[in-house]
């Protein structure tokens, strides 16, 4: 295999580790190039992992004549979609105009709307069929390395698989008053939503954050863990039929729920404009501003956080419960790449995701999601750059989040 170029649009907290994974992995990516709307961050990055086969550019992702212009100069085989999930369709449009792949970790939604689903990118189906290309979508931590465990537990485990519980703590402490672990406009937008689960062939909504439960964790312990909806539920109750029932579960502190709580209350999550002194800002757009960048909270963060997907089905006509499970210490990835264990969690798997793409493991002309790929490949190497996986079949039944 000849390794390829890749472009990496986004230098945001993930966008640091995708970078840092990419150069590491020379054997797949010969050169590397971030680019992003603020071009110093690019290279601030850049000036860290400090390699000849690393470059910068500054480019604005919605502007699909200005992304083709960069792709047409640099020619990578692959975009790595780590900016906001906005930019979605137009570098999709991109990759389409110029013949190169495209992988992202988050769906599209659209700016005015707080609402994330597939069928906007599911309907590019046919263009990249056509163009003979592979969009790969939602391959970061989760969505993504969740539907491979899950492909995997489907593959290897069971006849048939009937619950999913997805299970994702973040344990760590940042020690600040109040702050996201990811872009703090997408990550408030999606707390904020009504819950929503698959049950007997369909959805189920909760107010938001409305049902929790405590849910004990590797290594960490018991959790308040909420129900929440999360994009890989709707393609996985898609891509595995058989599942009876599927939850996405996630740990918040009070600290952080009471912080969300006043936030709402006094109007600050709104994302209609309001006017300000004769001008409109959105108040959502208005607080990230002043909130920590996700990119700046990997010093001195101490815990770990720990995601798995909890599984019942059959086996050769048996119940069987399997659990499978990464956990993350975010001083570790800040040591190795200065960024926290969130950012860590969802760069490692962009990059393994493109490349099994270059090295031909995964592809095939269309829209994927991770679950549609075999996992075996992308599992083998998980481990190595940074995130081992810890597989239990006929896992205590207390662990449940029943
Ligand atoms: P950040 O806010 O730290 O970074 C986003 C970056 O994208 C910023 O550098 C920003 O530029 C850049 N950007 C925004 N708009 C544009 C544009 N129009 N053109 C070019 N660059 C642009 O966010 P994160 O790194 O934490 O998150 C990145 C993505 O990863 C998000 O989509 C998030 O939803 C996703 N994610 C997925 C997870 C998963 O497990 N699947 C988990 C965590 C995150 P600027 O600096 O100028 O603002």
């Amino acid at each position: 295999m000849t390794a390829q170029r890749v472009l990496i649009i986004g230098a945001g907290g993930v966008g640091n580790v995708v970078a840092h994974k990419c150069v590491q992995n020379e054997a797949v990516f010969s050169e590397v190039m971030l680019a992003s709307r603020t071009k110093a961050k690019a290279d601030a990055i850049a000036a860290r992992i400090n390699s000849p086969r690393l470059s910068t550019a500054a480019v604005d992702a919605d502007n699909v004549a200005e992304t083709v212009e960069l792709i047409r100069a640099f020619k990578p085989a692959i975009v790595i979609n780590v900016a906001l999930p906005y930019q979605d369709l137009h570098l999709m449009e991109a990759c389409l105009e110029t013949g190169v792949h495209y992988l992202d970790t988050a769906n599209y939604e659209p700016p005015d709307v707080a609402k994330f689903e597939y069928s906007w990118q599911w309907a590019y189906q046919d263009r990249f069929k056509e163009r003979g290309l592979t969009a790969v979508l939602g391959c970061g931590f989760d969505p993504g390395v969740t539907g491979v465990f899950t492909a995997y537990a489907a593959k290897h485990h069971f006849d048939e698989i009937h619950t999913l519980d997805i299970v994702d703590c973040n344990a760590g402490d940042h020690g600040k008053a109040f702050a996201t672990n990811f872009n703090p406009e997408i990550n408030i937008r999606e707390i904020t939503q009504r819950g929503r689960y698959w049950e007997n062939g369909q959805w189920h909504e909760t107010d938001p954050l409305s049902v929790h439960r405590p849910v004990t964790y590797p290594e960490v312990g018991p959790r308040e863990s909420y129900l929440l909806f999360h994009e890989e539920l709707e393609s996985l109750v898609k891509n595995f039929p058989t599942l009876r029932r599927a939850r996405f579960w996630m740990t918040f502190s009070e600290t952080y729920i009471t912080h969300l709580r006043v936030l709402e209350n006094v109007g600050m999550t709104r994302i209609d404009p309001v006017i300000y002194e004769g001008r409109e800002i959105v108040p959502l757009q208005f607080l990230k501003a002043v909130l920590p960048e996700p990119a700046s909270l990997g010093e001195g963060y101490s815990g770990q956080t720990s995601i798995g997907c909890q599984i019942r089905g059959i086996k050769d006509g048996q119940e069987r419960t399997y659990f499978i499970h990464n956990n993350c210490d975010h001083a570790a990835c800040y040591r190795e790449t200065g960024a926290q264990g969130v950012s860590y969690t969802t760069g490692v798997p962009a990059m393994l995701g493109a490349a099994m793409v270059l090295s031909g493991q995964w592809g095939g002309a269309g829209v994927w999601n991770v679950e549609q790929f075999d996992p075996d490949p992308f599992l083998a190497q998980l481990g190595e750059f940074g995130l081992p996986w810890v597989e239990q079949v006929g896992y205590p039944i207390e662990f449940e989040p029943a």
